[in-house]
């Protein structure tokens, strides 16, 4: 499909009515693409073909003598701790409970404890205090805001920077106000924006004060093992970084395996200090006999070992990172002169931030939609879905082949340039061409 069949420029260098050709050919072709959210392919799906097999009839023992098929074991299978500990929280298996199949679950359960007991430090229980409120970087994952929305937590939103969130903003905010309980943190290859946290960062995390006791990091590794190069980000020690600064219970670490194997067949992960582990399992006992250790042991049997791991994950950069790449080239084609026009380029994970001119992002998603190809909505990325700047775009290749990427992203380009020309921005945003 040739959108721009017949005009021989650049695609950034059309004026404004070719573009507007352009884009109703684009209608006219009827498309139907869902790019909304960052689902594995299926031939990411089909990379855990044999997961589908397993365990069969095996005599796998576990240690001390634990019996998989039957109740209990709260904590997990003390072998499946230990392969995925490191690699997927970096912590210690003894400091890792398995759950069941959504970190996000374990996120939100974790909220209700602190909710209806408080944690460790707590004064008193979450729900008896007047108001909590939690640090948002922005942009960052809609599924965060909406749990803050269901426990009617605060959000005060925190730029989000290359190097991770805006720290001089946070020590400002965390050290005088102590109803901020907490701080939503992807610290690799974070969503959507791709961004790692450098161990600047993270050192400051670890060590600023709070006026809150019982301030915490909820440091969401979704994206521990989800690489796209071969710089391959390592996990931050933020747990030990937390306890050399004394802070020992700041940090509540979460992971799945949801986009290593099948996303709600996989396995969650909840990791903190010794002591919080105790306290979450306490709770937890009060919820269930114990997760299921079939899925765990399907897992150690997927996996053998930590190099399984690691050789399965690569399997997956060699689906994804081509799609990356043609997102990356297609946007360089058509949006790499336009000012004010910048997207990031991430060495791992799902997504990819798109920013434009004020006042633009949601009229291109709008334009996207009409014309057939379904864009994360605009302003999911902020909280309660409002991005007041009107900027970011959320973008997610993943799912696609790459030929509908390919058109995706000719009509995400020509969406944006028409965006960016009916909000009058031609000026600065488009090179010399007098559009509207
Ligand atoms: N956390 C982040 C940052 C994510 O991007 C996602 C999925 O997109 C999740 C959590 C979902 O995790 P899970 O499937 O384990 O609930």
């Amino acid at each position: 499909m040739d959108f721009f069949a017949g005009f021989d420029t650049l695609p950034s260098q059309l004026m404004f009515k070719e573009l507007e050709i352009v884009y109703s050919r684009i209608v006219a072709a009827g498309l139907e693409i869902n790019m909304t959210r960052g689902l594995p392919s299926v031939a990411q799906l089909e990379l855990a073909g044999s997961f589908l097999s397993l365990p069969g009839a095996t005599n796998f023992v576990s240690r001390n003598a634990i019996d998989w098929r039957n109740y209990g074991c709260l904590q997990g299978l003390p072998e499946l701790r230990e392969l995925v500990a490191e690699p997927l929280l970096g912590l210690p298996a003894e400091q890792v409970a398995v759950g069941e199949n959504s970190s996000l679950a374990l996120m939100h359960e974790t909220l209700a404890y602190a909710f209806i007991h408080g944690l460790r430090a707590s004064p008193q229980p979450w729900r008896k205090e007047p108001v909590i409120k939690f640090l948002c970087p922005v942009p960052g994952y809609d599924r965060h805001f909406a749990m803050c929305d269901e426990f009617r937590i605060e959000m005060l939103p925190v730029p989000m920077l290359a190097t991770g969130p805006d720290m001089d903003t946070v020590e400002k905010l965390v050290a005088c106000d102590p109803a901020i309980k907490g701080m939503w943190c992807v610290p690799k290859y974070s969503n959507p924006s791709g961004a790692v946290y450098c161990s600047d960062t993270v050192a400051r995390l670890a060590k600023m004060p709070t006026a809150a006791k019982d301030f915490v990091l909820f440091w969401d590794n979704a994206y521990a093992v989800h690489h796209l190069t071969e710089d391959e980000v390592p996990n931050q020690p933020i747990a030990r970084l937390c306890e050399a600064a004394g802070h020992v219970d700041r940090p509540l670490v979460f992971a799945s395996t949801s986009k290593i194997v099948l996303p709600g067949a996989g396995l969650a992960f909840f990791g903190s200090s010794p002591t919080n582990l105790v306290w979450w399992l306490k709770h937890r006992a009060s919820k269930t006999i114990g997760p299921d250790k079939v899925n765990q042991l399907r897992h150690l049997l997927f996996f053998a070992n930590s190099a399984g791991l690691t050789a399965h994950m690569k399997k997956h950069r060699v689906l994804l990172a081509p799609k990356f790449e043609a997102l990356e080239a297609g946007l360089s084609q058509g949006l790499g002169n336009m000012e004010q026009v910048a997207w990031t380029r991430p060495k791992g994970g799902y997504f990819v931030s798109l920013d434009l001119p004020e006042g633009c992002a949601s009229r291109a998603v709008e334009l996207a939609l009409n014309a057939g190809v379904a864009l994360t909505q605009a302003g999911a990325t902020h909280p309660r879905g409002i991005d007041y700047r009107d900027t970011t775009i959320r973008l997610a290749p993943t799912y696609l082949d790459l030929e509908t990427l390919g058109i995706a992203t000719q009509v995400l380009v020509v969406c944006v340039m028409l965006a960016i020309a009916q909000n009058g921005g031609s000026q600065n945003s488009v090179h010399g061409h007098g559009m509207v």
